[in-house]
């Protein structure tokens, strides 16, 4: 897909009743009007609590209303913004990428960045800060980040930006992919 979403992830398909402290804030971003005002989404958690589902579904609500989507892995941008500075294009991929009122950025935190790739980001979210959405999603708490991007001002700074206009959204609970295979089921 040129859009990088992950196929059948839907608001439709996901179960609120596993995550009932979500349904309201999702169901409220549900009507696209944080994109017209430039806002962030944050979703936190433990693995399996249903991030990627959130984030792909909320980017396939956005496509649906006609707004252009992008979605990858946090590694992935930074390969693509590194391929850019290598080819001396950074600014016209950060300046085309704004053109995007939606980049989904998965999985912040599962690997720590290099510094040059940390720069990178933090370039990412300042060139779109009040003038295009993201999405982030997270394993770990703001508070653990300056080790994700291996400097604390830079952390603080990037975070800053992000959260000034953004739901930040918690998620509990344990796997619903243990769920799903039926781990936490007693046999009857
Ligand atoms: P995370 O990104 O937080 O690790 P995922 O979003 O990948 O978790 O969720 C793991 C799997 O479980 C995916 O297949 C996802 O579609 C499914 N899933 C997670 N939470 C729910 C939910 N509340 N309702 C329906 N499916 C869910
Ligand atoms: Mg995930």
């Amino acid at each position: 897909r040129a859009s990088g979403l992950p196929a059948g992830k839907t608001l439709e398909d996901f179960d609120f009743d596993h995550q009932p402290t979500a349904r309201t804030p999702i169901q409220a971003l549900a009507s696209g009007a944080w994109l017209t005002e430039h806002r962030n989404v944050v979703l936190l958690g433990p693995p399996g609590t249903g991030k990627t589902h959130l984030a792909a579904a909320l980017a396939v609500t956005a496509a649906r209303q006609g707004h252009r989507v992008l979605f990858a892995t946090a590694s992935e941008w930074v390969t693509r913004l590194s391929e850019a500075h290598q080819r001396g294009r950074l600014d016209a991929e950060l300046t085309r990428l704004r053109r995007y009122p939606l980049i989904a950025v998965d999985e912040v935190g599962y690997l720590p960045f290099a510094q040059d790739a940390a720069n990178l980001f933090f370039q990412l979210v300042s060139s779109r800060y009040e003038h295009a959405s993201l999405i982030l999603t997270s394993n770990l708490p703001f508070s653990s980040w300056a080790g994700v991007f291996g400097d604390q001002v830079v952390a603080a700074a990037m975070i800053d930006r992000i959260v000034h206009h953004a739901d930040v959204i918690p998620l509990k609970g344990a796997s619903y992919r243990l769920r799903d295979r039926g781990i936490d089921t007693l046999p009857s």
